[in-house]
């Protein structure tokens, strides 16, 4: 396996598709990544700087923490000052600022804020204290989604009463549309993301071929696997051609995997999300379903929110949107670095800014 794997870094093989790519371009087009691994592995292995010229590597809204907006941070602050809660979260999340404070400032503030590596952590957290409601604080797409599903069903059939969730859980196909129609914009095609689609597989990217006629490919995350996938998109557009292919056949099945959709569909359903810079993308957010209303922590704690106010000067809106690279954001590097982040983009390890910081 090991050297199986090692064939995804290869440099020939890579050498090979970078050759492809080259004698399948256009003149021009713009590519974009929707997935924060991707945004990561095409920087630290300086693919950007392997196209030919007239090619557009964008970022688009692919990392969990980035798209959540200021409301929602401001939200979950606000239960966090509830007397009596936890909050459980990723690492991540902690840092990341709302319009006044952040989980790390409440924490320093004495309120209590732990970091959970999966909801089902938080789940044994809240088993382990039966004196404190845990609130855990769910971001991320499909691929997340499905063991908050989980976790919840368990704190059901368990019958916990101090456990309970704040979604800010979002869909990928939504958000796409919004970016395809985003007259700021054009976006040729799309690498889709490897994680989210072992989940939902090919059938909801099929919109962008059939309706707007913009090929896709689904990829993994080695060097070879991301430049397999431009190539196979190149290809397409050599060939006029719009279609959803997956150049990550070890990690997805066409059909994805039904049984944590099944999950999924029974703890929540679609409603309007608010995405950091594309803002209200109706059908691309999931809330908790009324079935599973006890453990909805908005409806049990319903906390008085702060007003919301944007970070001034931080253009996550127009980094997330594709129509700004982080380093053309005045307070790049100069204020906002990954020890004083400004905005979120900057704060994730997925984040553009961040990625940019790192390796260019
Ligand atoms: Fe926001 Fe900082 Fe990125 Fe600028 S560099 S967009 S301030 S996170």
């Amino acid at each position: 396996l090991t050297e199986e794997l090692k064939a995804f870094k290869d440099p020939a093989l890579a050498r090979g598709l970078v050759e492809s790519v080259r004698a399948w371009a256009p003149e021009s087009a713009t590519l974009m990544e929707v997935c924060g691994t991707h945004t990561v592995a095409i920087a630290r292995n300086g693919i950007r700087g392997l196209m030919p010229e007239g090619v557009r590597l964008a970022s688009g809204p692919g990392c969990p923490v980035c798209v959540t907006s200021n409301h929602d941070i401001d939200k979950v602050i606000a239960l966090a000052r509830v007397p009596g809660v936890t909050i459980a979260t990723f690492g991540d999340m902690t840092r990341v600022p709302g319009s006044t404070s952040s989980l790390l400032a409440e924490q320093a503030a004495g309120r209590s804020v732990e970091i959970v590596y999966s909801p089902l952590d938080a789940l044994r957290l809240a088993q382990d204290n039966p004196d404190r409601q845990v609130v855990f604080v769910g971001v991320g797409f499909e691929t997340t989604t499905p063991l908050v599903a989980m976790a919840v069903k368990r704190a059901k059939a368990a019958g916990l009463r101090n456990f309970t969730v704040y979604g800010a859980h979002k869909n990928m196909p939504g958000a796409l549309e919004a970016i395809i129609n985003d007259p700021q914009l054009k976006v040729d095609a799309l690498i889709l993301p490897g994680h989210v689609s072992t989940i939902i597989g090919v059938e909801p990217y099929r919109f962008l071929a059939e309706k707007y006629g913009i090929p896709g490919v689904i990829t993994g995350f080695e060097p070879v696997d991301v430049l397999q996938g431009i190539a196979m998109i190149m290809r397409q557009l050599h060939e006029g051609r719009a279609d959803i292919e997956i150049a990550y056949a070890r990690g997805v099945m066409a059909e994805g995997n039904p049984v944590a959709m099944a999950a999924i569909d029974e703890v929540f359903e679609t409603c309007t999300a608010t995405w950091r810079g594309l803002g209200d993308i109706p059908g691309s957010g999931y809330r908790i379903r009324e079935e599973f209303a006890d453990f909805d922590a908005m409806r049990r704690f319903a906390p008085a929110i702060e007003p919301t106010v944007e970070h001034r000067g931080c253009r996550c809106g127009d980094v997330l949107r594709g129509i700004m690279a982080p380093s053309d954001c005045p307070l790049f590097r100069t204020v906002c670095t990954p020890e004083n982040p400004v905005g979120p983009c900057m704060v994730s390890s997925e984040g553009s800014c961040a990625a940019y910081f790192r390796y260019y």
